[in-house]
């Protein structure tokens, strides 16, 4: 049985941390009866032809958590660990994280229980343009915008992309964003969720005097935001001393270079054994001496039990739902700044809105435009985000969280309900 139910519910977290803010606004219960719940969960159940011939049935998701200040927007993910609770969760973070960066998009997120590391590319590619048939219902370049997530790539993007375009009888790119270049993807994408947690990692160490040259950062994940993040931070000066990913994690003092890690996983695929550095467990990646961590996983990874052996000053969370809302109490009262995730990993979703405007204009970017726009928005976020937990003597999560519940009850309540 492949989707257990996680010990700790996503969704819970979730609908938790909102009502921390909701409290601190002062929100009115009408508002939260709006925003608390998903607007639109469609639960797919489709079959799809494996290689030996045997038909199997996958269960898949698409959520569209709120529309109110523009299309839905968020990733797609493929995992045996994908749950609907999990979706609804990523679907609502989806909604602040666009809030919280000021991009015209609502909240969106997608899933597929599978276990693509057993999957040919063959069925990949049949499972995705499935799925992309099944949910293509409610998705399109003006109602709902997938991009990837954990185990799914440009190359996912682009079947989905082709499939829509099938179905509308001509090319639709802005249907999905994270493609390929060659089909109207955007410089920077790929680096983008990693770019961004640089540029908000570098003012929060500004803020506590901390110099990026030389400071040890620890990662855990070494998938498209972890190993991104590694390359970025090593390139800055910083000294990558552990990273990690299912099967375990490696430890140097003296540091790793991320690039030659990348080249084991690619051949090994983990990091594990790495020949120099010495093998930890998938846990020990998040308490190892550093002065930044930077979880870029998956969720519910810093709890109440780990969380006051944490030793990094600063938390810059790749990844989304990391930490649980009794860690982050222990982190605020540590003095640990924990840039969130809303925050932290808005970087993907920002040239996600780049890559889409290009696509509807059909005019496209540089990368030099790409990044400067990028840092721009991520700078001015950060700013905003700071000095709101710093009026409200709050951590990061809660400020960023009340920026962006606002913006959105605000667009809310402006539209009116319908009818
Ligand atoms: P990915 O599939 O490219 O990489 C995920 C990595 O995490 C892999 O190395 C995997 O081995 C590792 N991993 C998974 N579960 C783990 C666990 N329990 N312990 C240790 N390692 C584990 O996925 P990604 O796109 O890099 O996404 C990682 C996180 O970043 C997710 O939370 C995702 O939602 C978030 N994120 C991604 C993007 C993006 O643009 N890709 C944008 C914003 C946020």
């Amino acid at each position: 049985m492949h989707n257990e139910v996680k010990v700790l519910n996503p969704y819970h977290m979730a609908v938790q941390q909102f009502e921390l803010a909701a409290d601190k606004l002062n929100l009115s219960e009408d508002m939260r009866e709006i925003l608390r719940q998903p607007k639109r969960e469609l639960t797919v159940n489709f079959p799809v032809r494996l290689d030996s011939g045997r038909i199997k049935t996958f269960t898949g998701y698409r959520v569209q958590h709120n529309v109110n200040r523009g299309p839905a927007k968020g990733g797609i993910r493929y995992s045996p660990e994908v749950t609907l609770d999990e979706v609804k969760a990523l679907s609502m973070w989806m909604t602040w994280k666009c809030a919280v960066v000021g991009i015209p998009f609502g909240g969106a997120k997608g899933g597929v229980i599978c276990d693509p590391k057993t999957m040919s590319p063959a069925e990949l590619e049949r499972l995705t343009r499935r799925y992309a048939t099944e949910i293509s219902i409610i998705i399109g370049p003006h109602g709902d915008i997938p991009a990837p997530d954990v185990n799914t790539n440009s190359q996912v993007m682009a079947w989905i992309m082709d499939t829509y375009s099938m179905h509308e009888g001509y090319s639709i790119p802005a249907v999905v964003t994270g493609k390929p270049l060659s089909i109207g993807g955007s410089e920077g994408r790929n680096d983008a969720t990693a770019t961004g947690v640089l540029f908000v990692t570098r003012q929060a160490a500004k803020r506590i005097g901390m110099p990026l040259q030389g400071a040890r950062v620890s990662i855990q994940g070494y998938g498209n935001a972890g190993s991104i993040a590694a390359r970025l931070f090593y390139n800055e000066g910083c000294k990558v001393v552990a990273v990690s990913d299912t099967r375990g994690g490696i430890y140097n003092e003296s540091g790793l270079d991320p690039s030659t890690v990348l080249r084991h996983k690619q051949e090994q695929g983990t990091v594990v054994n790495f020949r120099h550095a010495q093998n930890i467990g998938v846990q020990d990646v998040l308490e190892v001496p550093c002065d930044i961590l930077i979880p870029a996983a998956t969720e519910g990874v810093i709890t109440a039990a780990n969380a006051h052996r944490i030793q990094a000053r600063i938390v810059s969370e790749a990844a989304n739902g990391p930490t649980t809302p009794e860690a982050d109490e222990i982190l605020f009262k540590k003095e640990t700044v924990v840039v969130p995730d809303i925050l932290a990993n808005a970087g993907g979703v920002t040239v996600s809105y780049f890559e889409w405007v290009q696509d509807l204009q059909s005019f496209f970017w540089g990368v030099e435009e790409i990044t400067q726009k990028l840092e721009v928005i991520m700078n001015r976020s950060f700013a905003a985000v700071a000095e709101k937990a710093e009026q409200c003597s709050c951590d990061m999560r809660l400020a960023a969280n009340m920026l962006a519940i606002a913006r959105v009850a605000e667009a809310t309540q402006i539209r009116g309900i319908y009818p």
